[in-house]
């Protein structure tokens, strides 16, 4: 059996609206289909009718400033985001999670907007994204809005994405400034290729000796992608110390909801692991904000 009958593929959003008004139903956007395609094939995803694939949009492929945010395409390849220059200087983070996504022939096709829509509570461009405080642009027939990424999860694998309306255009971020630098991280198994076992993203803002600001994500801390927003209250306004490090890493465990994935690791080891990767992270992001 075919897995799909019609496969479209518009230039501008708005062929790709008329698409999701006319075209034969089912139907589903696919980008790179890393994702996609393995799940139409294994039975995970449920055969479609069409496919509309958003990688010619124009729109949908820029990465470029735009007054004081960085807006990054949803289309953009993850191997692009890793190696361009705005991208490294604005989201560091960001890049160094789009360069450790799989291997380099799945990053030439890997989307950064099939990373976040697929909702995964430990993507690793969708946990740097969530602590650089990225929000998305939806596009639908009614128009065009933003949203954070507080309201884009719902759970894992679920998203507020109105399935066969919208589409996620890009995402918009703060440009960064003097002293201020965030870091991404992951600890993953040896040979692994997909999800990480943990993954830790920090944004941090410097002010002489204390921290200004901070936002850190983790991923999987819950059943959407988990700002650790007890620990960032705790380390904001503060020196990074011994003491103040141990009380954060105590708020961040007592908020996150580690849970056992039965091909990655328990419960029990990510709560043990995350102790040196958080402590790496924030003192990585602290140093890079001198
Ligand atoms: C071997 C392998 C290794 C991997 N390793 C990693 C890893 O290390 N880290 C990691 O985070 N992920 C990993 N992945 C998962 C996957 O490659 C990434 O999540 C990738 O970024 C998905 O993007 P895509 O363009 O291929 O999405 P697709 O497969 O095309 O789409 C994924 C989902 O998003 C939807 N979608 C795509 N674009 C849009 C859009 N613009 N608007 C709305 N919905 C959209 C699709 O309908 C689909 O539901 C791996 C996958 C493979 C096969």
């Amino acid at each position: 059996m075919n897995l799909w009958q019609n496969y479209i593929r518009p230039k501008t959003l708005s062929e790709a609206m008329d698409a999701f008004a006319h075209a034969p139903r089912p139907l589903i956007p696919i980008a790179g289909g890393t994702d996609l395609l393995l799940d139409l094939e294994q039975g995970r995803h449920s055969p479609v009718q069409t496919l509309i694939d958003v990688t010619s949009i124009a729109e949908m492929t820029l990465l470029e400033l735009r007054g004081d945010e960085l807006f990054i395409g949803a289309s953009v390849p993850v191997n692009r985001i890793a190696l361009d220059p705005l991208a490294v200087r604005h989201a560091q983070a960001l890049t160094e999670a789009c360069n450790l996504i799989a291997g380099p022939q799945v990053r030439n096709v890997a989307t950064l907007g099939g990373n976040v829509a697929h909702a995964l509570p430990a993507a690793d461009g969708t946990i740097a994204l969530l602590a650089l405080h990225a929000q998305a642009e939806i596009s639908s027939a009614l128009g065009t809005r933003r949203i954070s990424f507080k309201e884009l999860f719902l759970g894992p694998g679920k998203s507020a994405l109105k399935h066969g309306e919208e589409l996620i255009v890009g995402f918009y971020l703060p440009r960064s400034t003097k002293h201020q630098a965030s870091c991404f991280k992951r600890i993953m198994r040896p040979q692994g290729v997909a999800l990480p076992i943990l993954n830790c993203a920090v944004w941090l803002e410097r002010k002489t000796a204390a921290i200004k600001d901070i936002r850190i994500a983790i991923g999987p801390g819950g059943g959407t992608p988990f700002r650790a927003s007890q620990a960032e209250d705790t380390l904001r306004g503060q020196p990074l110390n011994e003491t103040i490090f141990e009380s954060a890493l105590e708020a961040l465990l007592a908020q996150a909801q580690f849970r056992t994935s039965p091909r990655r690791a328990s419960s029990d080891y990510r709560q043990h692991i995350v102790v040196g990767l958080f402590k790496d992270v924030v003192e990585t992001a602290w140093r890079r904000a001198q």
